[in-house]
């Protein structure tokens, strides 16, 4: 430990300029594990979006966490969720690997634009240069800023690039006149994980459980546009000033039960979410669905839980006192995430291809197995009854077999 406290402080004590050259360090073997991942997998994995996969685009997934801490650490203070500090992360969803990511003090707004901006900006510059071109960005949380959009918006009208966002939307005066006037029927069923609708069986429902009686089944989700009712209205268009190309869509949901509503909420009976969109109105196939826009913009299942799961990695925990000790930090544990998902992309497979960084730890990590140098070689030595010593041997000859960095 205290030989990592002493890098740590190495780090802390080169400011910008030390975690810029080890972002750029990070960022060049990327370009290594991304070439060599493509090699093993044909291709890098896809995006997933509920039960489909989004082919050839880059997912990247800003992500802000509060992280709450019990002492007096520098730059943490009282925030919406507690106490504590407030990290912005970039995540490729492809991977689950961060891009990058920026320590903030607890009181950072969850969106400031100017930090949301510097994250995808560092984000787009760790990708290696053949995956930049076709992105699909997402931002959760409310209040798209009209900084953010409009960064959005000029990286989507680069000439020969593509980039898809999809960004939370405040629920305004304005949009909640809107969604007043949506007829029932433009609300669309909204679909799980699975690509399933979401639905369930009543209260008193029959007691056949495949049935389709109408009045058995509580259709639980919903999404439709607003774009329509908001720039084509009486009112006119209420969104002038915004990209001409920007969408608005809505996410009613029934709420669960004790959970904290809104006045017009707990009035209206649903919870809404509206996040905003440039995907192109004139797609087809089932990226225009609208059920699909909406699990683009929200399934981020692998990503979800590279964040939960980052917890495990340190991302989750600040230890040192001082803000460039726990930039520092921050900057060792996003490596160390960044690892684990090269480990399973590049070694790997199978359950533990999937597995989190606590199993990982236990089964691989912890392993009782010493590397011994003979003559010119390293040789593996593992007790052959670990039960995953096979995977572990599988694993060291793979990573040996690659090329060898310059
Ligand atoms: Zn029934």
């Amino acid at each position: 430990m205290p030989t990592a406290w002493r890098t740590l402080a190495e780090i802390a004590g080169g400011g910008e300029r030390a975690l810029g050259r080890i972002s750029a360090a990070v960022n060049a073997a990327r370009r290594r594990a991304w070439a060599a991942a493509a090699t093993r997998h044909g291709a890098l994995p896809g995006i997933r979006i509920a039960d489909k996969v989004l082919e050839g685009v880059t997912g990247i997934r800003l992500d802000a966490s509060v992280v709450t801490c019990h002492s007096d650490k520098e730059g943490a203070e009282p925030n919406f969720k507690g106490f504590g500090l407030h990290p912005l992360g970039a995540w490729c969803d492809n991977t689950t690997e961060p891009l990058s990511g920026m320590l903030r003090p607890g009181s950072a707004g969850s969106n400031t634009a100017a930090d949301h901006i510097t994250v995808l900006d560092a984000a787009i510059e760790a990708l290696p240069p053949p995956h930049r071109r076709r992105l699909m960005v997402t931002c959760d949380g409310a209040g798209a800023s009209h900084d953010l959009i409009t960064r959005l918006d000029k990286l989507a009208a680069r000439p020969g690039y593509q980039v898809i966002y999809s960004v939370g939307w405040e629920l305004g005066q304005r949009e909640k006149a809107a969604l007043a006037k949506v007829p029932g029927q433009a609300w669309q069923i909204a679909v799980d994980e699975r690509g399933e609708v979401r639905e369930r069986r009543a209260d008193g429902a029959c007691g056949d459980l495949r049935c389709a009686h109408r009045e058995c089944w509580i259709e639980e989700a919903h999404v439709t546009e607003l774009t329509g009712l908001l720039r084509e209205g009486p009112a006119g268009d209420q969104l002038a000033g915004w990209p001409a190309l920007m969408r608005v869509f809505a996410r009613r949901e029934r709420p669960h039960p004790g959970a904290q509503l809104t006045l017009f909420e707990a009035e209206d009976g649903w919870r809404y979410s509206l996040w905003v969109t440039n995907l192109p109105a004139h797609l087809r196939g089932w990226r225009a669905n609208p059920a699909y826009i909406d699990a683009a913009h929200r399934v981020h299942a692998r990503v979800e839980d590279a964040i939960r799961t980052g917890k495990d990695t340190g991302i989750g925990r600040f230890p040192p006192e001082s803000m460039a000790m726990n930039e520092a930090w921050f900057s060792a544990a996003l490596i160390a995430a960044t690892l684990l998902a090269w480990l399973r992309l590049l070694a790997l497979d199978d359950r533990l291809a999937r597995a989190e960084p606590k199993t990982l730890r236990y089964r691989i990590l912890h392993a009782a197995a010493r590397l011994v140098r003979g003559g010119r070689r390293r040789r593996l030595k593992i007790q052959a009854t670990w039960p995953w010593a096979a995977a572990i041997v599988a694993a060291w000859e793979r990573i040996s077999a690659l090329p060898q960095a310059p």
